[in-house]
């Protein structure tokens, strides 16, 4: 269901509740690396420049329901103010007497930001009181922050039930984007699916299995898949417990139709480090003691072949371990495919973003999702509490 965003209603004069997803990295007490707050100016002017007067509120980190003065957003606030050129008033506390007299004070352009929502114990347990205080003097509640989407917290889900609810601008193209993947993709669909583990996965490879025309496989996720194939893994990392449903996901795409591709060649190390020796070895000549830790350069090859024949590429999860060199080979020529290519694609997941942005390859990719678990269990199928709360839009 389409939802309503930011551009179908008119924000003059409205005091919006912003939940805006300024989770970065500090050292030192500074903001280490701004670019989520970066990616929220968007939403942030196109509010502003229209008369709205803003409260933002947000997470940083865990501090489970307790003040952690570490996480206080006051470095987060200065880096804002001088992003936008404007002032910032970050308030000490989330909800409460002093809030209310900040945010009965606002006149349109201003902006406050409230302390780390979680450091209320509501937060996270969507507590209706946290919600009903943190709604009680907003006109209408905008949610920016898809990274935390797939949470029901009392800042993104439960103060919906108290005011209206619409998508920033960052939300919006990500629920456009992310559901053109499912509903409408690119011909032919080409889905490359890497990282760690099959058990965080399971259902988006089923999902691509039943939705893509080809399914390329790597990183610790092909181990496992070439263990159901029956090949002796060494000391590589796989898990032992998922073989089998590995098993069963390879049955399926015969049904399905789907081409799957997994690694023909590997490279294999004795020890995981930089530039330890390594070798690149078939499958089926992984010695005892020897882990698999990227794709060989045949199989780079034959994944880039078919990125360059398709009309849409997907991806999540890095292809090899490629925090490690050289073990970011694989992962790297597949990036290269893409710029080279003029499929419309798309990246999502932590990992495969640090891996994108460290090769200095992100400025290539058409949509960058912002969202790690948010966009997996989006592409799951899932419904997002975060975006479920926002207001449907009428059908036309
Ligand atoms: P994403 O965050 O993109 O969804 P994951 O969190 O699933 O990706 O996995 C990322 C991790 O997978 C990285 O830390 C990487 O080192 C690891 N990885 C990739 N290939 C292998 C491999 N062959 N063996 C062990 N770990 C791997
Ligand atoms: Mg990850």
């Amino acid at each position: 269901m389409p939802k309503m965003s930011i551009q179908d209603i008119d924000v003059t004069g409205k005091k919006i509740l912003l939940r805006v997803d300024f989770n970065v990295p500090l050292t030192g007490g500074e903001v280490q690396d701004d670019t989520r707050i970066r990616a929220a100016l968007l939403t942030i002017r196109y509010l502003l420049e229209r008369g709205a007067s803003l409260i933002l509120v947000s997470h940083l980190g865990r501090p489970k329901g307790q003040v952690k003065p570490g996480l206080r957003l006051d470095p987060v606030a200065r880096r804002l103010a001088e992003l936008l050129g404007r002032p910032v008033r970050k308030l000490d506390a989330v909800v409460g007497p002093g809030v209310e007299a900040a945010i009965s004070e606002l006149t349109p352009g201003d902006i406050i930001l409230l302390e780390n929502v979680r450091f209320e114990k509501g937060e996270e347990k969507n507590d209706p009181e946290l919600a009903r205080l943190l709604a009680k003097q907003a006109d209408i509640f905008v949610n920016d922050a898809f990274g935390t989407a797939h949470r029901a917290h009392a800042s993104t889900a439960g103060v919906a039930g108290y005011i209206p609810a619409y998508a920033g601008l960052l939300m919006n193209k990500e629920i456009e984007v992310l559901s053109r993947c499912l509903e409408n993709p690119g011909r032919p669909l080409l889905v490359i699916l890497g990282g760690a583990k099959v058990s965080d996965k399971i259902n988006v490879v089923r999902r691509f299995l039943a939705l893509a025309d080809t399914l390329l496989i790597g990183g610790g996720m092909a181990n496992t898949f070439l263990a159901a194939q029956g090949y002796a893994m060494g000391d590589s990392f796989y898990e032992q417990d998922r073989v089998d449903e590995a098993a069963r996901l390879l049955e399926e795409s015969r049904q399905s139709g789907c081409q799957v591709m997994l690694p023909e060649d590997l490279a294999v190390t004795l020890e995981l480090k930089e530039n330890s020796p390594f070798d690149i070895v078939a499958p089926d000549a992984i010695r005892e003691g020897w882990k698999a830790v990227d794709i060989g350069p045949e199989t780079a090859r034959r994944f880039s072949a078919a990125v360059a024949q398709a009309g849409m590429v997907i991806w999540n999860g890095p292809l090899g371990v490629f925090e490690t060199p050289p073990f970011h080979r694989g992962t790297e020529a597949v990036a290269r495919a893409i710029a080279a290519s003029s499929a419309y694609s798309v990246v999502g997941g932590g990992d495969v973003v640090a891996a994108l942005e460290q090769l200095g390859l992100a400025k290539e990719i058409s949509f960058i999702s912002t969202g790690g678990g948010a966009t997996l269990e989006f592409w799951e199928g899932k419904e997002l509490p975060g975006i479920a709360a926002l207001k449907d839009k009428e059908s036309q």
